[in-house]
């Protein structure tokens, strides 16, 4: 597809979509630098998942274009909307996977079976060669002893750690993050913001949503706040948190404190 000319990892105009007619993205504009950490912040409901699942084609847009690495991946507009082909996008979300609320794990795969699939199918990675980057992986997060054990066998941090592991095996040049911590027990949230720190230091662009202020505070160099079905307000953490210049900002603010 057509290139664009833009330093931005991750470049994002226009993009709009609706729900059976119900518009949740009216015009999101976004543009994010390699080694970038943004963290996307706003109200629930607001559209904040469904902005990254667009980023990452889970689902489609109605409008708008989303461009990574200068390459185009999608473009039009309501009446004429067109993704790059599928196998181009299967290998654009291998360089931005996604980490969810959730964890998403394949249950019926081990710990190292969850880690090693995505090299292995999607990029032609050689199972040995997988297998290798996968155990010092983790071996680096504190997880080497599980490789064998079932997601069901693990704590939730230990699960979003794994996925964690899954995203990076890919050798991605950026991860989304969905809420990862909002699922969690509150004593088990502290090891996962420990492993997106370290992966914050790394170079990798990270896009994060999120509520944990005070590690957006410590991490950030962007946050946006998505209000309204646009990004209502962008700054550093420093700008957004002490300054807010909208009312919505000021009053989502207030509700999370
Ligand atoms: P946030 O992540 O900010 O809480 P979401 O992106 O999950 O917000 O949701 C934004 C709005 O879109 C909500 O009203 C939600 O109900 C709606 N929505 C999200 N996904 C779907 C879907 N697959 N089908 C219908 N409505 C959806
Ligand atoms: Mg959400």
């Amino acid at each position: 597809m057509e290139p664009v000319r833009d330093e931005a990892l991750i470049h994002i105009r226009g993009l709009e979509k609706s729900f059976k007619g119900v518009p949740v993205l009216r015009g999101i504009d976004l543009s994010v630098r390699k080694g970038e950490v943004a963290f996307i912040i706003g109200p629930s409901g607001g559209g904040k998942s469904t902005l990254l699942r667009c980023m990452n084609f889970l689902e489609t847009p109605n409008a708008g274009t989303v461009s990574f690495a200068g390459q185009r991946l999608s473009q039009g507009s309501k009446d004429s909307f067109q993704l790059a082909p599928d196998v181009e996008l299967r290998k654009a979300r291998a360089r931005m996977p996604m980490v969810f609320q959730h964890f998403n794990l394949f249950n019926h795969m081990t710990v190292l079976g969850n880690i090693i699939e995505g090299p292995v199918v999607v990029k032609g990675q050689g199972k040995a060669d997988a297998i290798a980057n996968a155990r010092r992986l983790l071996a680096q997060f504190g997880l080497a002893e599980h490789e064998s054990k079932y997601p069901a066998q693990l704590s939730g941090g230990q699960k979003q750690r794994v996925a964690i592991v899954r995203a990076l095996a890919l050798q991605p040049e950026a991860i989304l993050f969905d809420e990862p911590t909002s699922a969690l027990d509150p004593q088990l949230v502290g090891d996962v913001l420990e492993a997106m720190r370290e992966l914050a230091g790394s170079g990798l662009t990270l896009i994060i949503v999120s509520h944990e202020m005070s590690f957006a505070r410590v991490l950030a160099d962007s946050v946006h706040f998505v209000s309204g079905g646009v990004i209502a307000e962008s700054g550093s953490a420093e700008q957004v948190f002490e300054r807010p210049q909208t009312t919505a900002l000021r009053q989502f603010m207030d509700s999370i404190q």
